[in-house]
């Protein structure tokens, strides 16, 4: 198991957001998390990757217990964070941001290999590395905010909402990458408001409302239900 969170509950001091989660991704696997607008989607990745601690529970990532370690050792463990608009550098250039990524010593010793599999996934930021990255389109810089988190050379990526903001064209491209990184052996935690589109690329998928886990199963299967072609797939 990749990772395994048991009955979570989190927030924000005395704001509760999440209560009770728990929820498996196993090695290799697209998991997508799916949730309206203030579900608790990026709260729960905020947990994963470190940066709120929850108020009970625990995190596992490969068999260890994570739930107080810092975020940048988690990053070092192999769990690395796409976060929610991106958070790039904007005055500084793609390679810049891209090095930025490889922060901790083992990402760093592998830079180079790291860049040339950057390059492959997303050619366009090798044709773009000497441009700021703020003056991107919203494609190129959500490219740009995978490849870094990737110069980290993660075995868990968790995405917050990468298709937040982009045509439905780019959503496919960035999507189809996706694929090609779990080929790749990535494991990926996909946080979606764009049901549809997640529920196609993953094996798994969990539906949070309110802070709390209400469906699960793969993904499949959900996309048959009844309840959810209503409520998130708008049929
Ligand atoms: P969105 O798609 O809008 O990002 P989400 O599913 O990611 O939605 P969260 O951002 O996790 O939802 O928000 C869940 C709840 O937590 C919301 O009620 C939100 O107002 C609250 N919240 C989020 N961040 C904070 C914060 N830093 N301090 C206090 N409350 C917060």
């Amino acid at each position: 198991m990749m990772l395994e969170l048991r009955d979570l509950d989190a927030g924000y001091g005395d704001l509760q957001v999440l209560w009770g989660v728990s929820l498996d991704v196993e090695s290799g696997e697209i998991v997508s998390l799916l949730g309206s607008n203030g579900a608790g989607k990026t709260t729960l990745l905020r947990a994963i990757s470190g940066l709120i601690r929850p108020f009970k529970g625990k995190i596992s990532f490969k068999g260890e217990d994570i739930t107080q370690l810092p975020s940048h050792k988690r990053v070092e463990l192999g769990l690395s964070l796409v976060p929610e608009g991106r958070q790039l550098f904007p005055m500084m250039t793609v390679m810049e941001n891209l090095e930025m990524g490889a922060y901790t010593p083992r990402a760093k010793e592998r830079m180079s290999d790291s860049l040339e599999w950057v390059f492959t996934l997303f050619p366009v930021l090798k044709e773009r590395k000497d441009q700021l990255a703020g003056t991107m389109s919203g494609g190129e810089q959500q490219m740009l905010a995978i490849a870094r988190a990737l110069m980290s050379r993660p075995e868990l990526l968790a995405l917050d909402e990468p298709s937040m903001g982009l045509a439905p064209k780019l959503v496919v491209e960035i999507f189809r990458t996706l694929q090609r990184m779990r080929d790749e052996g990535v494991t990926i935690l996909l946080a979606e408001q764009n049901a549809r589109a997640a529920l196609e690329i993953s094996e798994k998928a969990y539906i949070i409302e309110t802070g709390r886990i209400v469906l699960q199963g793969p993904s499949k299967e959900l996309i048959q239900m009844d309840e959810v072609r209503r409520a998130y797939l708008g049929i």
